[in-house]
């Protein structure tokens, strides 16, 4: 273990000793070599930790829900504290640049913030009754353990979406990280206990096994997912993983919140702002090495901009600054594995068999990181969408195609099968207006004239049809993990049927 990473888990509290063993290895995409090692829980500490989540949970439903608002406060302070070092082994650990690693910590604490006001808005329904003296209302409550399953690309984001809310709404949250990136579940599991050690100073409201970490492989999130003390599943990763949970949790009639694969694309219409385009575009589609769900991968470019466009966007792509994500100047770091970078290589082949032009895409060898799996961002400039181009490859691919009409252009943004994010750029009201209508994009996300990726936490986030359908962060989000109870109370002195059914005895 290098010295840095001592000197991080030194500052976030993470006692690794507790942690280490030969079954996870935690290998830095930046060059190949790892991090640590870790052992797997096996099945009876799997049982054990939800089992005790789920003891938490009894007693936790029972904690004011502002005073639970106020643990997440506690836990927003740590994460305000120590933004800079676990945003720094973000970037060790999942490759993101050193701006997004800190990005995805402050999107932990927004939610946090968020979560703090939300504790003091659990708000219900008053329905008018139809019958005399009757008062009917709706009321939420707890749910239970919620299972979070998480994956490498926002390896600590997307558990505090969950968690943040999760708590508030007086749940126990058990969650599986991604095998690639089990240090920075780590260190976020520290900080959630030193705040779970200051907000019991004062009093003890919190159980032991209210948050919940588990290490492990697929077949380690799979008994979570089995376990029918977990009320609500909420899993993000792959269309692939999906399917196998969803499965499970339709048996035995679970709850899911699904955020899977994305391909998501953009229109750029005559009328659309270039420069505000290339530099949307840029960002959407090389952020994060091409490792978002919400990252550009399809281009709809008006035949009449196409000329002005592309050239702009190729000279951009060829001086990319690649590299190491620590350092400053670098815009593009690495893949996460060979694997990624394969998968690469595989889907620019097809793409010519297809006969697509391919721009970029080869690799890069960074110096002092030669076991990184570094590349140049590839364009490839398509005849028309093809087959291949339904499917989302994890790597900084952008397949650009022309259109004419801006029908032809929707109608390709949405034969995908994945439904996460969209845009579109033009300054015409009416095509915006038509992207965003009934009619329009049929994605969870549908903007304008900014890029498909990036969202913030305010607004409800996730995607329709292979993409699961699950919504997150803000908005109305949290009622998914409360259940509704439905009231009604008579306080007359004689007992009306609803739809006037009469019923003598
Ligand atoms: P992945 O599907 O390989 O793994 C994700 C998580 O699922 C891991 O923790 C893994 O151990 C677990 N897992 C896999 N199979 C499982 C099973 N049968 N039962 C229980 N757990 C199982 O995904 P990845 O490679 O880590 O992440 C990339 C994928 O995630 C992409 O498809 C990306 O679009 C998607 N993603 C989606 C969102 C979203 O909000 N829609 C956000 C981030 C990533």
């Amino acid at each position: 273990m290098t010295s840095t990473i001592q000197n991080l888990f030194t500052e976030l509290g993470v006692a690794l000793a507790d942690y280490e063993g030969n079954d996870i290895a935690s290998i830095s995409p930046i060059n190949g070599l790892p991090l640590a090692s870790l052992r797997a829980d096996n099945a009876a500490q799997v049982a054990h930790k939800i089992d005790r989540a789920h003891n938490a949970f009894l007693a936790w439903r029972k904690v004011p829900a502002p005073r639970r608002g106020e643990l997440i406060r506690l836990f927003g302070e740590e994460l305000r504290t120590h933004k800079a070092a676990l945003g720094q082994l973000v970037t060790l650990e999942a490759g993101k640049i050193l701006q997004e690693g800190l990005g995805e910590v402050q999107e932990m604490i927004d939610i946090c913030d968020f979560a703090v006001g939300l504790s003091r808005q659990l708000y219900g329904l008053t329905i008018a009754s139809e019958r005399p003296g009757h008062r009917m209302m709706e009321v939420w409550h707890p749910l239970g353990v919620v299972g979070v399953i998480s994956a490498f690309n926002f390896p600590v984001a997307v558990w505090a979406w969950n968690a943040a809310l999760a708590f508030v709404c007086g749940n126990s949250v058990t969650w599986k990280p991604s095998e690639k990136t089990p240090l920075t579940a780590l260190a976020t599991h520290a900080l959630f206990m030193k705040a779970v050690a200051r907000f019991n100073a004062t009093s003890n409201d919190a159980p032991d096994g209210l948050a919940e970490l588990i290490i492990g492989a697929r077949d380690t999130g799979a008994q979570m997912v089995e376990d029918k003390r977990v009320a609500l599943v909420s899993a993000t990763g792959s269309t692939r993983m999906g399917r196998q949970v969803a499965e499970v949790c339709a048996k035995r009639l679970t709850r899911t919140i699904l955020e899977l694969g994305g391909n998501n694309a953009m229109i750029v219409a005559p009328s659309a702002d270039l420069e505000m385009a290339v530099r949307a575009i840029t960002f959407s589609a090389v952020g994060t090495a091409g490792q978002r769900c919400t990252t550009l991968r399809r281009l709809f470019v008006h035949d009449s901009i196409y000329e002005t466009l592309v050239p702009r966007l190729k000279k951009i792509y060829a001086g990319l600054p690649i590299g190491n994500p620590l350092e400053k100047s670098t815009l593009i770091g690495p893949l996460v594995d060979q694997a990624a970078f394969e998968a690469m290589q595989t889907a620019l082949n097809a793409a010519k068999t297809d006969q697509g032009v391919v721009f970029g895409g080869d690799r890069v060898i960074v110096i002092g990181s030669e076991g990184g799996y570094y590349v140049r961002p590839a364009i490839v400039e398509m005849p028309s969408q093809t087959a291949h181009m339904h499917h989302e490859i994890f790597a900084p691919i952008m397949y650009i195609v022309r259109y004419q009409d801006l029908q032809q252009a929707i109608d390709w943004n949405n034969e995908v099968p994945q439904g996460l994010s969209s845009s579109i750029f033009t300054t015409d009201m009416r095509e915006a207006e038509l992207f965003m209508s009934d009619v329009g994009s049929d994605c969870g996300i549908a903007n304008v004239n900014i890029g498909p990726s990036g969202a913030e936490i305010g607004g409800a986030f996730g995607g329709e049809k292979d993409t699961g359908g699950g919504r997150e962060s803000g908005s109305d989000a949290w009622k998914a993990y409360m259940r509704r109870s439905t009231n009604t109370v008579n306080y007359s002195h004689s007992l009306p049927l609803a739809q006037g059914i009469s019923f003598d005895i």
